[in-house]
């Protein structure tokens, strides 16, 4: 592993008109399984169909219907777990929070309250190269999405569209351990870095699949620590429950606000009310959605249509068998075994699909000029024509032709960047395309020196000028250069310009 340092979480200190105060963060992260069918039905749960096509009888709530659990989708929950570093729970169940909502044909949602699968975790998140925080995850448990209620179709009307009714979620709660809007972006990348990888969920935060539910409370310095000594909550400050957030930028925005907004209602003398609000990314403001209900006022109970659910742990065991390597450990691995700084191996490791392609370059090669190549070239050329690296023009086999050019000395590393913006946009065999089009480097030296004697004997002026003046010869070799057509061996240049010049 990394040799981090592990700050103590690190508190946003805002200071308002009377005094100094601090942030406390805690997660509730709505993750949608990537299962192509619902939790309890076979109903698919395929984005931006035709509303209220994907639907089973027992989605829709039909009398008699009977939730029956999807295997596939508890794997991934233990997956998950596994992921992050949790105790699984062989034994788990399932329970009913009711409440009437238009989009909730049970009138309630099935949940786990009690008896959660997954236990304590934990995220560690990066804060800068060296620098990361723990964050604890108190549990994560299966529950059914709700669908959508459409207000804004039509003037008179509201729609129900119940293809996602059902779809598996897994909650992932942390403990009130981020400090900062930075710190819970960070937690909320990180998490998404981890799930990608795991492949338990896509991530796509636009689509809804991971959202964000963010508590946010305020407190004088010094409260957290000794919240941190005793675990005692009352310590903190009320803390109110922004909903439903699905962009970082957002949730950094709406944390921001809703801080300084309990800062001014407790500095006039008031009292925070915990309470659930929304965030309205258009006035930048949060408000309130409703007061903050307890457990109690769902009248939870155990889930009579569904047995406990119990697992063995030599599935478990099967399942921690086939887990990839997390970021962490791919980072790690990467600044070790191909001698990348702790930045180039965090970029790299990012996304899944760029470290395998990076993995794919380095393998027998350079891993410091591989990952340059990566990271200033390909990265930028596709962020230029906003392209992923999975449909990136050039594949790792003609990137490394690349480098293997330069590395055998046949081309320069301008010719390489030229040779490049070839392959991406033409395609073809870096080798051919060299040997083709007559970029192959000279380093026949004869073929040197004559053109650097060309261009001394053209030029007596310059001559004398460098001779008195080492620094100038840099124009010779550049002379030389552009005469060869960027094709001649720099150093070679190099070392006659400076040997014929004296
Ligand atoms: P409840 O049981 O009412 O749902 P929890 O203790 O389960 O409350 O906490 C819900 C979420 O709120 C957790 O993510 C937790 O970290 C967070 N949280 C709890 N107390 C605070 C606080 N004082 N400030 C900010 N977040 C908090
Ligand atoms: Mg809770």
């Amino acid at each position: 592993m990394l040799d981090l340092t592990f700050e103590p979480p690190k508190p946003k200190v805002i200071s308002g008109a009377k005094a100094e105060w601090e942030l406390v963060i805690g997660l509730e992260v709505h993750a949608q399984v990537a299962s192509n069918s619902k939790l309890f039905s076979g109903a698919s749960t395929g984005f931006g169909a035709e509303p209220n096509s994907h639907v089973a009888f027992v989605d829709a709530a039909m009398p008699g219907m009977l939730p029956v659990i999807n295997e596939f989708c508890v794997a991934q929950a233990v997956r998950t777990g596994l992921g992050l570093k949790a105790e699984i729970n062989l034994f788990s169940a399932f329970d009913r929070k009711n409440y009437f909502y238009p989009d909730l044909p049970q009138g309630y949602q099935i949940s786990q309250l009690y008896h959660p699968i997954v236990g304590e975790g934990e995220v560690i998140v990066d804060m800068g190269p060296g620098v990361a925080r723990r964050v604890r995850i108190e549990r994560t448990h299966l529950e059914q999405d709700a669908g959508k209620s459409i207000h804004d179709m039509d003037p008179n009307m509201s729609f129900v569209d119940l293809n996602r009714t059902g779809v598996a979620l897994m909650e992932i709660v942390s403990r009130p351990d981020l400090r900062g809007p930075e710190e819970a972006a960070a937690y909320v990348g990180k998490l998404r870095q981890i799930l990608r990888y795991l492949g338990t969920c896509d991530g796509n935060m636009q689509n809804g699949n991971l959202r964000a539910d963010v508590n946010v409370s305020i407190c004088r310095p010094g409260a957290y620590e000794t919240f941190r000594e005793t675990g005692d909550h009352s310590v903190l400050g009320t803390r109110c429950e922004i909903k439903n957030m699905n962009s970082m930028r957002f949730i950094q925005a709406a944390i921001e606000y809703e801080a300084r907004r309990q800062i001014a209602i407790v500095e006039d003398g008031g009292t925070v009310d915990q309470e659930t609000r929304l965030y309205d990314p258009d006035k930048g403001e949060t408000r309130s959605m409703r007061s903050k209900e307890e457990a109690h006022d769902y009248r939870y109970f155990p889930c009579p249509d569904l047995l406990p659910l119990e697992i063995e742990q030599a599935w478990v065991d099967e399942i921690a068998a086939s887990l990839p390597e997390l970021p962490d450990e791919k980072k790690a691995r990467f600044v070790t075994e191909f001698g990348l700084t702790e930045y180039d191996a965090s970029v790299l490791t990012a996304e899944v699909e760029s470290a395998a392609y990076f993995e794919a370059v380095a393998q027998g090669r350079d891993g410091k000029a591989a990952a340059n190549w990566v990271i200033n070239e390909l990265f930028g050329r596709l962020k230029k024509d906003d392209r992923d690296i999975t449909d990136s023009p050039v594949s790792p086999a003609q990137l490394g032709g690349i480098l293997d050019l330069i590395a055998a000395g046949d081309i320069s590393g301008k010719i390489a960047k030229d040779l490049f913006e070839i392959v991406y946009t033409e395609g073809g065999d870096p080798a051919e395309i060299v040997a083709e089009r007559g970029m192959k480097q000279v380093t026949d030296l004869g073929a040197i020196e004559k053109a650097v004697d060309e261009i001394i004997a053209a030029n007596p002026a310059q001559v004398e000028k460098a001779k008195a003046n080492p620094k100038l010869a840099g124009w010779f070799v550049g002379q030389v250069l552009k005469a060869t057509g960027g094709k001649a061996n720099p150093q070679a240049v190099n070392e006659i310009v400076a040997r014929k010049l004296g």
